[in-house]
């Protein structure tokens, strides 16, 4: 889309209609590629009609079993759900799609995923995200029909995209912010026992890093200082046990 790569992938999709339209939508705003994780619709006749001239898309979808699969070679994912969290349910924190717009601008492969018409994305499908975007709507009746929130979301982006024509930004590279993660995780395995705090604080942790606009010496300069701390832990640790 404009420049960028915009992946979008819907989870255990259950309508031919939806499917059509969500195709249709992938093509009205140069999406680049449909992904299908496990889906339970099918390419049916019915799809191709409401895909009309999106149709090839439909032709092309990606079917993977797996939300990793749909995800790999990512740079920033966003999972959506109309359903906000109370204050302490940090999975369920969101943000805007015009937040979520600004923030994939400065990334070049970007993923939005959506969820089943009957029971969204499950807690664990969140947490394989980066980020989690809510269309603010009516608090009595904010769920929106699937293709519909794929529709707001995709314009979003488009809208972003297209007023930013050839902005550049060196974003720092995918496998560093994994990196500063992992050590970050580590580092949270070190001192923390507790399993569901140890979620709650990795979360927290992976989001501040994915709102942020963190640059490529920024990124290099906390994981340098991440690595340090998680070695002279883990060391002190063994050097304890050892004593023991
Ligand atoms: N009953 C389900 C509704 C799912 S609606 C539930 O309670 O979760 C199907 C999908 O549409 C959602 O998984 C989400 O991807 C998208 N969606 C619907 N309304 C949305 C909203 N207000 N904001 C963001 N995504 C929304």
């Amino acid at each position: 889309m404009l420049g960028r790569y915009v992946r979008v992938v819907v989870v255990g999709i259950e309508g031919e209609i939806n499917l059509g339209f969500i195709a249709r939508l992938v093509k009205n705003f140069e999406a680049d590629d449909l992904y299908l994780v496990s889906p339970i619709a099918k390419i049916t006749e019915e799809a191709r009609r409401f895909a009309a001239k999106g149709v090839g898309v439909l032709e092309k979808t990606v079917i993977v079993n797996t939300l990793e699969e749909a995800l790999k070679g990512i740079d920033l994912s966003a999972c959506t759900s109309a359903k906000i969290g109370e204050e302490k349910d940090v999975l369920r924190h969101p943000i805007t799609p015009w937040e979520f717009a600004e923030l994939a601008l400065k990334r070049n492969r970007i993923a939005v995923v959506f969820g089943r018409e009957s029971v969204g994305l499950t807690r664990e499908e969140l947490s394989q995200c980066d980020l989690m975007v809510t269309i603010p709507g009516n608090p009595e009746y904010p769920v929106m029909n699937l293709s519909h929130a794929v529709a707001v979301i995709l314009y979003e982006l488009y809208k972003v995209f297209s007023s930013h024509r050839g902005f550049k930004y060196e974003a720092p590279n995918r496998n560093i912010l994994d990196k500063i993660m992992e050590y970050f995780n580590n580092i949270v395995n070190e001192v923390e026992l507790d399993e569901r705090r140890k979620h709650k604080i990795t979360t927290s942790f992976r989001r501040l890093i994915f709102k942020s606009n963190i640059d490529k010496a920024e990124a290099y300069n906390v994981l340098y200082i991440m690595r340090k701390i998680y070695v002279k832990l883990a060391g002190r640790d063994h050097g304890n046990t050892s004593n023991d």
